[in-house]
């Protein structure tokens, strides 16, 4: 039988709960104080010729390419996609696009042409924002549409296209023509992609008051989780098109009034050099770049000094990392982030940093972060289980998704009728509260931090007229944290090779999901619904690599 409410275990934060203003829009809450300090840095662009912008600056474009946006038709519920590495232009477009009530799908550059059209389709945006080097990409989907805009618009920052509308004239639209748009707390403001415990990448549906809920519960508050203070210049090199860094960079870091200093991507040269020059503090990071931090030798030749807190996020980290990267930076504190895009994304965290030094224990995610509740249950039974025993991590709270766009099945399957979301993740709570994450329930690899979903590679491989039945699941790799690999079955009479395959695949995907081994087998095993045995094909290639 079902536990009741009482019968559930249920885990809180340490910190007492705080008011949340979760019923005003995104962009108000966001620059709600910034009038205190117009004139403080908010964003720096980490390139040579780098600019700069104050809040008071980076406020009044956001209003000014509000209102071109809505000069040239996008209206409330709209949305937009954007295209972007990190740049000021990121910044401005979301703004912007919440301040009339649209709403912003993040889509990464780096993937192919198919990939984006698949994003751009089924969000239904009416508008792109783009670099002009992956306009090549938009004019590969074959979509005339998109490129001459006839139905929409492509936006591009950068040099002129024929055809195309450039970011300059946004930016000097009148913010005297910005409608005055009624926004719903509930209303849709951001629409990230992510394949959650199965399938497809689907739209995730955050609201403005699920990202003000999550950023209040790491920055608002007497003790806040997030510990970020004024004079603090916080390091955004993590894409601004995946939840981590949008809501606990950007977002954090524009309502705590820090500057964010923004990179277009990691290479570990330039980000150490930017480091030193702008004395950057607070670090936001994933696995990979805590080892390049840790390991590489290159560090020795920089002054790393300034930095004082580096939070990790998007995949485990060891607790030899840790170790490794504390011996590197002895000033710093590292809190490690436990997130999912569905989860809005926090769901615990590191705590306060505001006593420093604080002992952080190694290898923990924190503590479930405030307003919100945690539990842990059996996923055969569903029911809740005690302190220090692994089960699914289930969240509640104000700041989770309001659903998969288009799909109730998918959202009935991650959020029950309790108002819990399910994670798909394993992991348990300890005698102090301390969150640890162990294993994953859910198919989902992630490969530097990155989602890859093994459904998208099988349906990619299953298409094949060679390949009768396949299946993709993780491997372990030192430096990726995890890698895709594939079970095949060749069709009768097929001369399909291992580089064949590979190659089929990376043709059609951005390269965190290219395939690292395929193995050739006579069938995929699968329960007696068809569901794939992932288990069991896991045990296999540990064994493989055992011999
Ligand atoms: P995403 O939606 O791309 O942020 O991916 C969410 C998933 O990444 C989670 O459900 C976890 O499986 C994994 N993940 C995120 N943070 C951590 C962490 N600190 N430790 C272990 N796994 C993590």
């Amino acid at each position: 039988p079902p536990q009741s409410a009482e019968e559930t275990r249920i885990f809180v934060s340490k910190l007492p709960a705080i008011p949340i203003s979760n019923d005003i829009p995104l962009h108000t809450y966001c620059f709600q104080n910034s009038s205190e300090y117009p004139d403080r840095p908010c964003l720096l662009v980490g390139a040579c010729d780098g600019k700069s912008y104050t809040f008071a600056e980076t406020h009044l474009i956001c209003r000014k390419v509000a209102a071109g946006l809505s000069g040239l038709g996008i209206k409330k519920g709209d949305v937009v996609m954007s295209l972007l590495q990190n740049c000021a232009e990121f910044v401005f477009t979301f703004m912007a696009a919440s301040m009339i009530g649209a709403v912003t799908t993040t889509a990464n550059p780096f993937c192919t042409s198919g990939e984006i059209y698949k994003q751009f389709k089924a969000s239904q945006s009416k508008m792109i924002v783009t670099h002009s080097a992956y306009v090549d990409k938009l004019r590969d989907t074959g979509d005339e549409s998109i490129v001459f805009g006839k139905d929409f618009a492509v936006v591009t920052i950068d040099s002129p296209i024929e055809d195309f509308l450039y970011f300059s004239d946004l930016m000097a639209a009148d913010e005297a023509n910005l409608p005055d748009v009624e926004i719903d707390p509930n209303d849709a403001v951001a629409l990230p992609f992510s394949s959650g415990t199965t399938g497809l990448p689907k739209g995730v549906i955050l609201t403005h008051r699920s990202l003000i809920s999550s950023v209040a519960q790491q920055v608002d508050g007497e003790n806040p989780n997030l510990y970020l203070k004024a004079d603090d210049i916080v390091l955004c090199v993590l894409p601004l098109f995946h939840i981590f860094s949008l809501n606990s960079v950007l977002l954090c870091s524009l309502r705590a009034g820090t500057a964010i200093l923004l990179m277009q991507k990691f290479e570990i040269r330039a980000l150490l050099g930017l480091i030193q020059r702008h004395r950057v503090s607070v670090a936001a990071v994933v696995p990979p770049i805590v080892l390049a931090l840790a390991k590489n030798p290159m560090v020795d030749e920089f002054d790393l000094s300034s930095i004082r807190m580096v939070h990790s996020g998007a995949a485990p980290l060891g607790k030899e990392l840790e170790a490794a990267l504390l011996s590197r930076l002895p000033q710093a504190v590292l809190g490690q982030g436990y997130g999912m895009t569905e989860a809005g994304p926090v769901l615990s965290m590191c705590p306060s940093f505001a006593k420093l030094p604080l002992p952080t224990k190694s290898g923990s995610c924190g503590n479930v972060v405030r307003n919100a509740e945690l539990k842990v249950i059996n996923p055969d039974t569903g029911c809740s289980l005690p302190r220090n025993q692994p089960g699914e991590i289930c969240i509640r709270g104000p700041q989770i998704m309001k659903g998969y766009l288009n799909d109730p099945e998918a959202t009935a399957r991650t959020i029950d009728v309790d108002g819990w979301l399910h994670t798909g993740d394993i992991g348990y709570v300890d005698d102090d509260d301390d969150v640890f994450i162990v294993d994953r329930l859910k198919e989902l690899i992630k490969f530097k931090g990155f989602q890859v979903p093994p459904a998208e590679l099988e349906a990619l491989l299953i298409s094949h007229t060679q390949i009768s039945d396949a299946a993709v699941v993780s491997q372990i790799d030192e430096a990726a944290g995890e890698v895709p690999v594939a079970f095949v079955v060749p069709s009768i009479g097929s001369e399909l090779t291992e580089e064949s395959v590979k190659e089929f695949i990376s043709k059609q995907v951005v390269f965190y999901k290219r395939l690292h081994k395929v193995y050739f087998v006579h069938s995929i095993p699968k329960s007696a619904s068809g569901k794939i045995l992932r288990k069991n094909l896991r045990a296999k290639l540990a064994q493989a690599s055992s011999l």
